[in-house]
């Protein structure tokens, strides 16, 4: 028979022994794990160290990390990733969630709040929901909004972005669209948001097997420096007119992506105003288009 403690050590090392990319995060990952398994938090595991586990359980938890250990992000093995202080359901029809991108949420709830307050209704939209994560957690932290677009050009995405809407309870209020960027929006609205894929394929040589060998790659990548889509979008914003005057855009960025879009913006918008924001770690992260 094996202990708690006994397996936790077992699937650590198995994780340190076998990993080229050790991440420093193996005993971490065997805590999740074995929490996914037995369903508890991870936290309880040590209120009973010497637990004895079933032969079922125990072959599960081996099981996955046999699979942690060919690089599947935790997520996928679990089902689910937090976000915003929620968890989502997360498998590989969809990218999962990054802590930055709650720095979209911030800056975004910002101007939704300062137009609520101001007594409008501002529509908002998020192009390639994916998971559906951002207009959820808007949809949910701002009860006042009665209805957001949520948009993507795959389907298996929306699915995932469904199970998600049901889980929070937000199917009536996030209105899921599919189709490539702003063809699925019916009318403009007044707040764009967008977590694009914008990763360069020339970075896929050095990037980590977790994510370049599990998670979709048309949620990550967008052409050889990661631009192809924002470009695509910034002129599509600007010939379909989607954005309304005095709307924001808020777009996710790559840390070498402001300038090059930035210059884009000025020749579409030669008055809007243009703004970045940096994430914690320092790096460009946020690019706000508002119109004039
Ligand atoms: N909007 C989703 C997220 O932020 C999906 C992003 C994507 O697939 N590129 O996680």
């Amino acid at each position: 028979m094996t202990t708690i403690r006994e397996a936790l050590l077992r699937g650590t090392q198995r994780l340190r022994g076998e990993s080229e990319h050790a991440q420093g995060s193996e005993r971490l990952d065997a805590q999740i794990l074995l929490g996914h398994v037995l369903d508890e938090p991870r936290t309880t595991l040590y209120a009973y160290p010497e637990r004895e586990l079933s032969a079922e359980d125990e072959e599960r938890f081996m099981a996955l990390i046999e699979r942690r250990v060919r690089h599947e992000p935790v997520a996928y093995l679990v089902g689910q990733k937090e976000f915003y202080g929620r968890e989502f359901f997360v498998d590989a029809r969809v990218l999962i969630p990054r802590p930055e991108t709650e720095l979209l949420i911030e800056t975004a709830l910002t101007e939704i709040r300062s137009r609520l307050d101001a007594g409008q209704t501002p529509l908002v939209a998020d192009i390639g929901a994916g998971s559906g994560i951002i207009p959820i957690t808007l949809a949910l932290e701002e009860p006042r909004l009665p209805l957001l677009y949520a948009c993507d050009i795959s389907p298996e995405a929306l699915e995932v972005a469904l199970i998600n809407c049901q889980r929070h309870g937000v199917e009536e209020r996030v209105t899921l669209r599919q189709g490539d960027l702003l063809q699925a929006l019916p009318h403009p609205v007044d707040i764009l948001v967008a977590n694009l894929p914008y990763v360069g394929t020339d970075e896929l040589p050095q990037m980590a097997p977790d994510v370049s060998e599990y998670e979709p790659h048309l949620a990550l990548f967008s052409g050889p420096e990661g631009l192809g889509l924002l470009t695509r979008l910034c002129y599509q914003m600007s010939e379909r007119a989607m954005l309304k005057p005095g709307g924001l855009c808020v777009l996710e960025i790559g840390y070498l992506q402001q300038e090059p879009l930035t210059n884009l913006l000025r020749t579409l918008w030669a008055q809007a105003t243009i703004t970045c924001i940096r994430d914690y770690a320092g790096w460009d992260r946020l690019l706000c288009i508002r119109l004039s």
